[in-house]
């Protein structure tokens, strides 16, 4: 039996941890992030930039290749927001509820509720070389949370392709088939697969 690639996951964030693994379960070997790397600082000004500094954080730290996501939430009424800030749209230090409520607020009276998840998922190896592949899911922002699964904004964000049901609302499999996270990853699979 051939072993698995290794690649740590650069992620801090359980949530994420979680789908990621479930999406590379015997493709790839993904080891958890050292608990003593320090978080980095996601200050870049694209998608594709913050997954490559907490890429490369991990590589200099460990010598191994390293995979990461990076994800945010674009909102047409709102002028493509948050955007890079979708971690921290109600602010430094603020919970997955408070940023969903911050979302309904300045939508109250919208009727372009139009949105889109974007995931850039990035591989990055110790000679620098990386491999990167964006996934988008369009959706519409609901007018109240809806369902309980899931974390971050999935409660108020129905995907196009979802029947109506918010990502809170499906179970993993359904959320994975057509997410901004499924596609980044099964993408950048596909790249892994044909370079190998
Ligand atoms: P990050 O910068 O990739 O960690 O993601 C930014 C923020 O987007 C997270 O803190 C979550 O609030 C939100 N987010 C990321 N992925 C998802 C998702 O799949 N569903 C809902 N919210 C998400």
């Amino acid at each position: 039996m051939t072993a698995l690639p290794q690649f740590v996951c650069a992620s801090a964030n359980p949530d994420k941890v979680a789908e990621i693994r479930a999406l590379l379960v015997g493709i790839v070997d993904l080891l958890p992030r050292p608990a003593a790397i320090p978080d980095v600082v996601e200050d870049a000004d694209t998608l594709a930039g913050n997954a490559r500094l907490k890429a490369t954080a991990i590589v200099e730290a460990t010598g191994f290749p390293a995979i990461a996501d990076d994800t945010g939430l674009e909102v047409a009424a709102l002028g493509g927001a948050p955007g890079v800030y979708t971690a921290r749209y109600a602010g430094e230090g603020c919970t997955y509820a408070d940023n969903r409520t911050k979302m309904l607020n300045e939508l109250t009276g919208e009727s372009d509720r139009s949105a889109a998840f974007k995931t850039v998922a990035m591989a990055v190896w110790p000679d620098g070389t990386e491999v990167a592949v964006e996934g988008i899911c369009q959706g519409r922002i609901t007018t109240e949370d809806r369902g309980t699964a899931g974390f971050g904004y999935d409660a108020i964000f129905a995907p196009d392709e979802g029947g109506g049901l918010t990502f809170s609302e499906m179970d993993g499999a359904a959320k994975h088939a057509i997410s901004h996270r499924g596609r980044a990853f099964r993408g950048l699979l596909d790249e892994l697969s044909r370079r190998a």
